[in-house]
């Protein structure tokens, strides 16, 4: 057995490998390597390389990983973007993040400013609804193909993004995930609009399906949106939807769902 086989971990490397934990590992090992390079840089050099070695062969360095690093993920609401399970099969998701701790994602858009409390609820600061709106009227001029380019540049992750289904696919991490165009369009100018307050781009990205709430014209066709049930709008149960009853904020002028209210 060489010393690099006594040094692998199976269990946490190769199909096994953590994500969040390689993600959460490379950062410390990072931010060691800088903090030791400021001290005296070959030091910082070999702190890198060690830490880099080891993360690769055992999947982690820091102890403990395996159980802090997907809740850490989780709580800044990426959980849907690493997956932290053995399933081989990519994860599928109508949505760019289905899982989102609602406690930081709320505080983080309250902070920023771009939602604000009154009395009678939340609402969208109207700054931020002017720009979220511009940029959605922006991108409804764009092609299927133009929109695609535009989700991959906004996205704070590696992806492949193409127009497919009458929407976009994005290939991410290890999940793939399709939208529908009026979504792309909604999310891209939330992206923006959020990361442009200074919100951590994974936390906008958190925030992309709830913010949808908030909508108050279509943005794919400009026209406005009403609370509806699906029976009402949208291709009925024709579609993929088969609860005629289930409430959406839907466009009248074109059909798109915008939001699905959860069942409650
Ligand atoms: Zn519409």
């Amino acid at each position: 057995m060489s010393v690099i086989d006594s040094l692998k971990r199976t269990e946490h490397t190769g199909e096994n490998r953590c994500l969040p934990c390689t993600v959460v590992n490379a950062a410390v090992v990072a931010i060691v390597g800088l903090a030791l390079g400021v001290l005296w840089i070959p030091a910082g050099f070999v702190a890198l390389a060690v830490g880099a070695v080891l993360v690769y062969l055992r999947g982690y360095v820091v102890p403990g990983t395996p159980s802090f690093a997907p809740r850490l993920v989780a709580a800044v609401g990426l959980s849907g973007v690493f997956e932290h399970d053995d399933e081989s099969q990519p994860r599928q998701s109508e949505t760019l993040d289905a899982n989102v701790d609602p406690d930081v994602m709320l505080s983080t858009l309250l902070d920023a400013g771009v939602l604000v409390e009154r009395e009678d609820g939340l609402f969208l600061a109207d700054d931020a609804r002017d720009d979220w709106e511009s940029t959605m009227a922006t991108l409804r001029k764009a092609s299927d193909d133009e929109l695609a380019d535009a989700v991959d540049a906004a996205l704070p992750f590696e992806s492949d993004v193409a127009a497919e289904f009458d929407g976009i696919s994005i290939e991410g991490p290890s999940m793939s995930v399709w939208i529908s165009r009026p979504q792309a369009i909604a999310d891209v100018a939330t992206l923006l609009a959020v990361t442009e307050r200074g919100v951590d781009p994974m936390v906008s990205l958190a925030a992309t399906e709830p913010l949808r709430m908030f909508t108050e014209i279509c943005p794919d066709c400009g026209a406005p949106v009403e609370e509806t049930t699906v029976r009402n709008c949208c291709g009925g149960t024709a579609g993929i939807y088969d609860s005629p009853e289930h409430e959406v904020l839907g466009c009248a002028e074109c059909g798109a769902v915008v939001y699905e209210f959860g069942d409650e």
